[in-house]
């Protein structure tokens, strides 16, 4: 017979080797500058204030409501199973660490866990670190098996393209794997001769259904997607439109769901991440921008939602969460150790 404490040490060894963790797979999808204040409360009313169109679409007294109404999947699936960190109105601090608030830094520390001081602006330098994707696409069960999609041509450098070993697509670049599909072939031609409305970044129609051909066609465990209207209408000062295009990666982010519960692969196995690169200012003119300058926009969110992760929802009162926390995390889902950032813990199970 087994002495107690031989049994215990056998129990605990029978434990660590089963299966804790579900997830098997990541979608990690950000969208640009969407400010903490229009995900948590929905449309501002001093910027919507004479706009009746506006008002009628995504005006309703409460906060809850006025968010619910902006971006509906994500309040009413995505965080009421999963978990979101940023409300600072609920004593919940998300934020990048690395004091430019600019979008390359933002993704950059979002990716490779580390906000590197060479990382300073939106200039398209090779990334001087390796991101969570590069090192998970070396690992064996991994290899062949991750892919990257963006609407910001910066992507390239970001993710160093050159030299990545997954396959990507950025900017108005065409999306060409081996593999092609009669609608792979049509999202390049409208990518090459649409209206180019902005000059780096192609309407995040593109981008979306780029990835979401390339899920349904290729299975990836680990698929990145990034959008980035949010922030160009935001910059243009056009506030209808940076709501239509938060409500649109809403809309977005139900399909890519829907999807994956479809998908035998997917469904049960697979973590949702949905974050943002940077904040915005606040207020008056300054929601329009984000930069060292406006401290205020280094605040931002997150949201998780997956097998491993329990539903507690609109996170308050608990300890800030940062941007070098998500590649860690993204990792920590999938039961690898990534070796910089430190994982959020409460998502984990
Ligand atoms: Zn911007």
């Amino acid at each position: 017979m087994l002495r107690r404490s031989a049994l215990f040490a056998l129990l605990a060894t029978a434990l660590q080797a089963s299966p804790v963790h579900k997830t098997r797979n990541v979608v990690f999808v950000m969208t640009d500058g969407l400010r903490w204040q229009e995900v948590f409360r929905g449309a501002d009313a001093s910027l919507i204030a004479d706009h009746d169109a506006l008002r009628r679409a995504y005006w309703r007294e409460s906060p809850q409501e006025r968010r619910e109404l902006l971006m509906p999947f994500l309040w009413r699936t995505l965080v009421k199973s999963g978990q979101i960190f940023g409300n600072r109105d609920a004593g919940s601090d998300s934020s990048v660490t690395n004091g430019f608030n600019l979008s390359y830094p933002g993704y950059s520390e979002a990716l490779t866990g580390v906000a590197d001081p060479r990382v300073k602006s939106n200039d398209p330098i090779p990334n001087p670190n390796q991101t969570v994707l590069e090192w998970l696409n070396q690992k064996a069960a991994y290899r062949g098996r991750v892919a990257a999609f963006a609407g910001w041509e910066v992507f390239n450098a970001i993710l160093n393209h050159q030299q990545a070993s997954f396959p990507m697509s950025a900017g108005y670049d065409p999306f060409a794997p081996k593999e092609m599909t009669p609608r792979l072939e049509l999202l390049n031609q409208l990518k090459a001769e649409m209206t180019r409305t902005f000059e780096s970044v192609p309407l995040d129609s593109i981008p979306f259904y780029t990835a979401l051909e390339y899920l349904k066609l290729k299975k990836p465990r680990v698929l990145f997607l990034s959008l980035g209207e949010t922030d160009e209408w935001a910059h243009e000062g056009d506030y209808a439109r940076y709501l239509d295009a938060a409500h649109r990666v809403d809309a977005y982010l139900r399909v890519l769901w829907a999807a994956l519960q479809q998908i035998p692969e997917y469904r049960g196995t697979t973590t949702v991440i949905f974050a943002t690169d940077h904040g915005r200012g606040d207020g008056g003119e300054d929601w329009k921008s984000h930069g060292a300058r406006l401290a205020e926009s280094k605040y931002n969110w997150m949201c998780f939602l997956g097998p491993d992760t329990r539903p507690l929802g609109e996170r308050s009162h608990v300890p800030p969460v940062t941007q070098n926390q998500i590649a860690a995390t993204l990792a920590a889902l999938l039961a690898e150790q990534y070796p910089q950032g430190k994982p959020i813990a409460d998502v984990l199970p």
